[in-house]
């Protein structure tokens, strides 16, 4: 039979007769397994018992209603933990009291609910002022205990409980509840249990109803049974739900309820409570960490209603000293235990310390890599388990500037937190006017309702970005990831007039004017208006320490494939950067990006001229300006490979926007300011672009699909990268391109683009006298390919994996909507259970399989890479290296210390 009820401390005799241990916390919660462990390991644990999760599981789902027998177990158990105690709830001569403790299997600091001194009633208070001789404290325990309990159990506004407070105080004279006297207690006790017959309502707690009325209850088990079922129900309440939502821990795991026997910290001076690190959890230093109260009980520490006192002065204090002492021993035996810094709530009662609780501590992305270092040198854990232990989430805060943690600032706006780090800068409207800014020594943070590929000198110069539209994936919020910059997207209160130059902030008086200064924070997602402090990035001693033993592991051939992490870069910098981050090579050369500012005009007479001539001085001049890119890039990266992809997005990104021109054209007819040629040939463009426009231009004329309507194209883009690889290995460079065809879903798509590329390489070849080994692959990013790629692999050296499109394709979502027009909804119903074009979906995920499969079987010696925006996502990273079976992730510059390690921590996971 299911076991619903486990014991923890010691008998009478001091003999363990703990069930549980600290593996159990998917029963008992992190709260319960832990004391568990402590109890075994020998520490000075009050003892108790605890209700699994699976009880309260059970008891939920059937409506509230508890499940057969449970309520026998328990008491049996809590006759058990009174034989162990020697005492008995309720009793007039020696009570025992209890805590009733929510715990869930992770921890939700805040979320669920405590009760403490259960078991006082009228009787068990003569039974605690015959065992302490000491009034005053049993009725303030008690006055507690009804607080406490009709807040938590019954609903009870807490702030009727706090005005009887405050005018008692007031009538007697004193400032401070611990100056009431025993009297005033004693009537306290008195007005709150009348305050709960006024304030409850009979017909929600029928129990406790005695002629028609509402009356606190005094019997024990009754006391026990509600407590528990609140901490049950506390499990389902709305900041719980939505506290999980957030943290993407799952609904249905439920809270254990710890029952445990009440230790005193407010048995005056000889007493105390507190809670504590074995580290510091915001550097890592070694050294003891947390705050205390003498005289105080539970939640007095971390209320902040007294000042505290450092731990490190409980030792001070004569009548602490000893079990200060016993607590730092404590310390050492968690840490070698748990092999981690702990973090520990105490209560000395009279000279006697108990533990109340430990559990690994959180800890800034600085103290964990500090601890993680500190302890493979002190013997504690191995290499390998500190390559673990790292979030590779929590690398963000290293790698970007932050605003200044002691900063006081007030939010102006929130948005979504789109790419971490900070900015501070001025508000510009336009890429041109960012530009023109930056030139005259200005920082700016660029502001625009959304952004589009027309703004990314404005976003290359910009210090941050705010759209307020757009979501995580928007333009904006995907090239400031790229690029690093900060960036907030969809701050729906900004209505943005950018032809004013101003915005008007929903909901404020504030008004803002190009010029003026404003923060953001792209990690929190925030607004605020002024210069907020920052403090800078830096890639410490430690995280460089950490991501080397990572490189070690994820490199490592003896226990089968390298796992290899690229970068996605289009310009040097950014190579030049991605290098310093450790990319190994680029996965992604996006020659698009090549073609804007300046060129886009060239690009442009290409696309639209009607003359041939003018086509052809444009693919002349794209030639020059392409091989110089290229010449730049592979010096960068000589002696390392660089997948570049020939052109990919639809044409008319390259184009102006029509509406516009057609607004022009109209103003020139009505006003004459143009002269009857100068007007035919903008109504020619304009009927050239209309005749461009697609309905679906993602699913439109792009990718190898452009290649093959304008075979130009390729054979310019080909000459420019074999140009390039010629000259540089004539000056003695090791230019290392691969070439890769994108969007292909044809086998003979590839074949026919193949045979161009492969005939420039042999001109070019010959021109200079070199040869020209490049490889040449197919970006995988349509499910067509997937299923024929055993066909495609045998016309590529390699297959790269363009995810972004493959989900898109997959789940005929449209990137460009989707997430900010269902995506938020299927999360929130539960639909989907993660947005898949963050973290990669199984069964894309089983298309790439399929691919690599298919491809090995054809060409062993073929290479796989992935080169999507998962690529940087540590969930999805696992899966494209151990379920998939590729060579490499690529990812942008920034998220490549995190790639490094999470492809470590794959391969680890691997190992088992
Ligand atoms: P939380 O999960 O919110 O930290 P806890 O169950 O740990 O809630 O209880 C909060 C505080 O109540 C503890 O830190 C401790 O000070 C006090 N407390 C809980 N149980 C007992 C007990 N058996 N004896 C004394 N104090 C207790
Ligand atoms: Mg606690
Ligand atoms: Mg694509």
């Amino acid at each position: 039979m299911e076991q619903h009820v486990y014991r923890f401390g010691a008998d009478r005799t001091g003999a363990d007769v703990t069930e549980g241990n600290a593996s159990m916390k998917f029963m008992l919660g992190g709260k319960g397994a832990n004391l568990a462990e402590m109890a075994r390991l020998g520490l000075p644990v009050p003892g108790g018992f605890t209700v699994t999760c699976q009880t309260c599981m059970a008891y939920s789902n059937a409506g509230n209603v508890w499940p057969e027998g449970v309520l026998d177990e328990i008491k049996v158990a809590l006759a058990d933990m009174e034989e162990r105690m020697g005492k008995r709830l309720g009793d007039a001569d020696d009570p025992l009291l209890v805590s009733v403790r929510s715990g869930a299997p992770f921890s939700m600091p805040g979320m669920m609910d405590t009760v403490l001194n259960l078991g006082m009633n009228d009787e068990s208070v003569q039974g605690l002022i015959a065992q302490t001789e000491n009034p005053r404290f049993a009725w303030d325990s008690y006055r507690r205990f009804v607080q406490m309990f009709s807040n938590v159990v019954l609903g009870v506004d807490s702030d009727l409980f706090e005005n009887a407070l405050t005018e008692k105080r007031l009538v007697a004279g004193v400032r401070s509840d611990a100056e009431l006297a025993e009297q005033d207690l004693r009537e306290l006790v008195a007005e709150f249990k009348q305050i709960v017959s006024e304030h409850v309502d009979p017909e929600q707690y029928p129990e406790i109803v005695v002629d028609g009325k509402v009356v606190f209850p005094s019997d024990p088990m009754l006391q026990l049974r509600l407590a528990i079922q609140a901490v049950f129900g506390s499990w389902m309440n709305e900041r719980a739900v939505l506290y999980r939502a957030l943290n993407k821990i799952p609904d249905d795991l439920g809270t254990a309820v710890n029952v445990q026997s009440m230790v005193f910290g407010n048995k005056g001076d000889t007493s105390a409570t507190g809670v504590a690190f074995t580290r510091n959890p915001a550097s890592g230093a070694r050294e003891f960490y947390g705050d205390f109260l003498v005289n105080a009980q539970g939640e007095d520490v971390v209320a902040g209603i007294r000042n505290t006192e450092p731990i490190s002065d409980l030792k001070k204090i004569p009548a602490l000293h000893e079990a200060g002492e016993e607590l730092e021993r404590i310390f050492g035996i968690l840490e070698g235990h748990f092999r981690d810094m702990c973090d520990i709530e105490f209560t000395i009662e009279q000279g006697k310390l108990w533990m109340l609780q430990t559990r690994v501590g959180k800890r800034t992305a600085t103290a964990a890599l500090k601890i993680a270092i500190d302890m493979v040198e002190e013997g504690l854990i191995t290499k390998e388990e500190a390559v673990k232990r790292i979030d590779p989430a929590q690398l963000d805060q290293l790698l970007h500037p932050q605003f200044d943690k002691t900063a006081q600032f007030d939010i102006l706006a929130k948005g979504l937190n789109a790419s971490p780090g900070a900015a501070v800068g001025e508000v510009v409207f336009s890429s041109d006017d960012a530009v023109a800014r930056v030139n005259e020594g200005h920082k700016v943070v660029l502001v625009r309702w959304e952004t589009n590929p027309d703004d990314l000198k404005g976003m290359t110069v910009a210090e941050g970005i705010l759209t307020s539209h757009g979501g995580k994936t928007s333009h904006a919020a995907v090239i400031a990831r790229g690029m690093g910059t900060p960036c907030v997207c969809g701050v729906e209160t900004f209505r943005i007039d950018a032809g004013a130059k101003e915005v008007r902030i929903e909901g404020s008086d504030v008004i803002l004017h190009e010029g003026d200064i404003i923060s953001l924070d792209g990690t929190q997602g925030i607004v605020v208006l002024g210069a907020v402090p920052l403090t800078s990035a830096e890639i410490t001693g430690d995280l460089d320490t950490m991501l080397s033993w990572a490189d070690e592991i994820r490199l490592d051939e003896t226990d089968g494939r390298a796992y290899h992490v690229r970068v996605n870069a289009d310009n040097p910098a950014d190579a030049e950067l991605a290098l310093d981050f450790g990319a190994e090579a680029i996965g992604l050369c996006r020659t698009e990006h090549m073609f804007l500012g300046d060129r886009k005009q060239i690009i442009q007479s290409f696309i639209l001229s009607a003359d041939e001539a003018v086509r052809q001085k444009a693919l002349d001049d794209l030639l020059a300006v392409q091989t110089d890119d290229f010449v730049k890039m592979l010096r960068t990266m000589t002696g390392r490979d660089m997948v570049i992809r020939l052109l990919d997005p639809p044409l008319h990104e390259f184009l102006d926007d029509p509406r516009e021109l057609e607004v022009e054209i109209a103003r020139a007819e009505a006003t004459g300011a143009l002269s009857g040629k100068e007007l035919e040939e903008r109504q020619a463009l304009l009927r050239r672009i209309n005749g461009m426009t697609e309905s679906n231009p993602m699913l439109g004329l792009r990718g190898v699909r452009l290649s093959i309507v304008y075979p130009d194209l390729p054979l310019m883009q080909v000459r420019a990268i074999a140009t390039a690889t010629a000259q540089l290995k004539r000056d003695g460079f090791d230019p290392r391109p691969e070439i890769m065809v994108p969007l292909v879903s044809i086998t003979e798509e590839h074949v026919r683009v193949r045979a161009v590329i492969e005939q420039t390489l042999a001109e070019i070849a010959a021109e200079y006298d070199v040869e020209l080994d490049i490889p040449i692959g197919t970006m995988v990013e349509l499910p067509r390919a997937c299923v024929v790629a055993d066909q495609i692999a045998q016309y590529a050296e390699f297959f790269c994996f363009g995810t972004n499109d493959l989900t898109q394709t997959t789940f005929g979502f449209s990137r460009d909507d989707a997430e900010s027009k269902f995506i938020p909804l299927y999360l929130h119903e539960k639909i989907l259970p993660v947005n898949p074009f963050e973290t990669i979906d199984p069964a894309v995920l089983e298309l790439v399989k399929m691919a690599v499969d298919k491809g090995r079987s054809v060409n062993p010696d073929m290479h796989f890479g992935v080169c999507g925006e998962h690529g940087g996502d540590p969930a999805s990273i696992s899966g494209f290296f151990n379920v998939a079976g590729v060579n490499y992730v690529s990812c942008s510059p920034y998220r490549v210390p995190l790639a490094r390690l999470a492809a470590a921590q794959a391969k680890l996971d691997a190992r088992k």
